[in-house]
């Protein structure tokens, strides 16, 4: 039994070593991608459910590595949180995103996602100020996404205040999946509320999923609040949401994320608004 104890012992030290290993050598890959200009921005389209015409887009990070191929940001933007590299990502991320969007017609808007480092350790309207002014994108046609991880401390809604004093609109991600939603959002006026993929994945089949959808979007219209329903794959998830009287709509059935050159003929293929 010593010897055994001994033996998975070696097994989990070397297993962490492993992982601490691992990590530093994602971090210096991603640092390196960051110079190498390695990252890319892939934009998925929005669907406005009053008009049929197309909202905007949402920038999506993506890496391209050149060995590994398309690696998504579900694994590297933690690794980047961590190091602190989202910091000068974040900034590369808006000033990208917003010259993009300078390149759409007129109404056309951009959704970019906001990680909780950067309202931690940043001046994020500095950030957006400075994507803004190099991009010469209005204010009003950029949409900042953040979640609930981003923690409302008097810091980060003074933060949100004086983004929404820029004339940007914010929007609360994810809605539905962290457990304080509802206190979330009688902290902040938030601009808009994106619905969950998970409870539009399952409108179809559970009434409960249903039963959210309906009460977030009755809750989001006495706020003054829109709505985006995230995850929409077939035209009965659209038509319950249009239904239900969701704003936006957003999913693999209207399109799936694409690259910048992708979106430019997306665009010019699409009745805009
Ligand atoms: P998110 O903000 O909730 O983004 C929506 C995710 O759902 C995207 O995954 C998108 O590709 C995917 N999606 C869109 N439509 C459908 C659909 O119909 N079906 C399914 N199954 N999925 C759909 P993606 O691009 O892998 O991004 C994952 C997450 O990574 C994002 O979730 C966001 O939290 C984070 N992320 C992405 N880009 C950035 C970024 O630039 N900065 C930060 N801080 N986080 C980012
Ligand atoms: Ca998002
Ligand atoms: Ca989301
Ligand atoms: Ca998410």
């Amino acid at each position: 039994a010593k010897s055994d104890s001994s033996c998975s012992y070696r097994i989990f030290d070397s297993g962490i070593k492993d992982a601490r290993a691992e990590r530093r050598a994602l971090e210096g890959a991603l640092k390196a991608a960051l110079e190498n200009k390695e990252l890319d921005l892939f934009y998925q389209p929005i669907l406005d459910l009053a008009t049929n015409q197309m909202w905007g887009c949402e920038a999506l990070a993506r890496w391209k590595h050149p060995t590994k191929g398309m690696i998504s940001p579900l694994q590297f933007i933690p690794t980047a949180e961590e190091s602190g590299l989202i910091g000068p990502m974040g900034d590369w991320i808006l000033e990208e995103a917003c010259t993009t969007a300078m390149t759409w017609p007129q109404p056309l808007k951009v959704a970019i996602n906001l990680s909780p480092v950067q309202f931690r350790s940043r001046d994020v309207v500095a950030s957006v100020r400075t994507a803004l002014e190099i991009s010469g994108l209005p204010a009003h046609r950029l949409v900042l996404e953040i979640t609930e991880s981003v923690k409302l401390t008097e810091e980060a809604t003074a933060a949100l205040k004086k983004l929404k004093a820029l004339g940007v609109s914010i929007a609360l991600d994810d809605f539905g999946t962290g457990y304080a939603s509802m206190s979330y959002l009688s902290s902040f006026p938030f601009d808009k509320i994106k619905i969950d993929q998970s409870f539009v994945r399952n409108m179809l089949t559970s009434a409960d999923s249903r039963a959210i959808i309906k009460a977030t979007i009755g809750l989001a219209k006495d706020l003054n609040m829109s709505t985006t329903a995230e995850g929409v794959e077939t035209e009965e998830q659209l038509n319950a949401l249009r239904l239900a009287g969701a704003s936006q709509a957003q999913g693999y059935l209207i399109a799936k994320p694409m690259s910048r050159e992708a979106i430019a003929s997306f665009i010019a293929d699409v009745p805009k608004p």
